[in-house]
């Protein structure tokens, strides 16, 4: 036995070649769908599935000719980033003097429970025209209205960002629940539609609640329920056409 293979097989790990050991695991495909393990990206600028990545990159050309900079300010996000998201805004609305329920309630206006955000597939970004200079908060509705900057960017996406497969989730449509409206947020059908399919079969009292959540205590079957049918299904009909 060399030296080097004796040192592997004392730490207990001769049984890997080396290379395999430093493979991240591949995730099962509910843990794909919760943000849990490592989703390949297209590209650092670009950070969504790679069949997503590509079709954003097309739209991307396209809009520049017209004088427009599709800029992602955020794509994929992981299971651990949304709940430390989650338990920041819980923890802030709990210094403010908010009951568990109203903290939930102001919570969920825009962000989501850890486990249930679509972002979580690699196939949503939040997107703004990265040629307007960022003054504060870039995601606010009134910015793409009126004389907002992102306008121009709103109506060349309207017009065109179905061509290459994405859709508003959280429209101004009447009578949608759940989130707020979001013209920012940008999801591509032809992967996020079969995503949701596989979604909908999941036992979301089972995988969501973990201890380290904050207000998991107030997180009941009831708010789960009433919870996965007000926002995770209340998206545009385009998004749940399977
Ligand atoms: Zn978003």
């Amino acid at each position: 036995m060399n030296r080097r293979n004796f040192m592997l097989t004392s730490l207990g790990m001769a049984s890997l070649p080396l290379w395999a050991r430093s493979l991240p695991k591949t995730p099962n495909p509910t843990e794909m769908l919760l943000g849990m393990g490592e989703l390949p990206l297209y590209k650092e600028s670009i950070p969504l599935a790679k069949k997503a990545g590509k079709a954003f990159e097309k739209m991307q050309k396209a809009a520049k000719k017209e004088g427009i900079v599709l800029e992602i300010v955020s794509g994929y996000r992981s299971y651990d980033r949304q709940k430390a998201i989650w338990n920041r805004k819980y923890k802030a609305n709990e210094a403010a003097g908010l009951s568990p329920e109203e903290n939930i309630k102001k919570i969920i206006e825009y962000s989501t429970l850890p486990g249930t955000s679509r972002h979580h597939w690699g196939t949503e970004a939040d997107i703004i025209d990265g040629s307007k200079p960022k003054v504060g908060d870039v995601l606010v509705a009134e910015k793409f209205h009126e004389l907002g900057p992102y306008v121009p960017l709103k109506k060349w996406m309207d017009l065109h960002a179905h061509k290459y497969g994405f859709y508003l989730p959280y429209t101004q449509q009447p009578g949608r629940k759940g989130f707020y409206y979001e013209p920012w947020h940008y999801s591509y059908a032809p992967l996020s539609v079969s995503l949701l399919k596989s979604y909908t079969s999941l036992n979301l009292n089972e995988v969501l609640i973990t201890e380290d959540l904050e207000g998991s205590a107030s997180l009941n079957s009831e708010f789960i329920s009433t919870y996965y049918e007000e926002h995770i299904l209340g998206i545009a009909p385009e998004l749940k056409n399977f």
